[in-house]
């Protein structure tokens, strides 16, 4: 019985122990198969995660100077990976700051029940509106 693989759309034949199989053999789409159940577990088993985060520091832990020597040995992918950070970084910021400042403006009649000054402006200790 022939399948179509979840991924490329081509036809494939499951593997006759796997009668399940949904992504066919190639490569590229079992590593795309991997990848999708390592991100989906990461994000539903806090475990697994776990062990994800530890592996590789107990591996940093027995091997202390790799990245250091890496680092020495490659400057122009430290260069290189420098840069990429600093997009990240910026790219993180401006999400943040689109997410902080669109979102009442995409909520029709938001605007109303917002103060002009933020929470954040208010002197420490004095609460507005305390009624006292
Ligand atoms: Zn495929």
């Amino acid at each position: 019985m022939n399948r179509r693989c979840l991924y490329c759309r081509q036809v494939f034949q499951p593997n006759r122990y796997h009668p399940q199989q949904r992504v066919c053999s190639q490569p590229a789409c079992q590593s795309q198969r991997r990848s999708d159940y390592h991100r989906q577990k990461i994000a539903f088993d806090p475990v697994y995660q776990q062990v994800c985060l530890d592996s590789p520091r107990k591996w940093r832990k027995t091997h202390p100077d790799y990245w250091k020597k890496y680092r020495q040995d490659h400057p122009r992918q430290v260069e290189r990976n420098r840069r990429k950070q600093r997009l990240r970084n910026q790219k993180r910021r401006l999400s943040n700051l689109a997410n902080n400042t669109l979102a009442p403006s995409q909520m029709p009649g938001v605007e109303s029940l917002i103060s002009p000054i933020s929470c954040k402006q208010h002197p420490f200790g004095v609460a507005p509106a305390a009624g006292l």
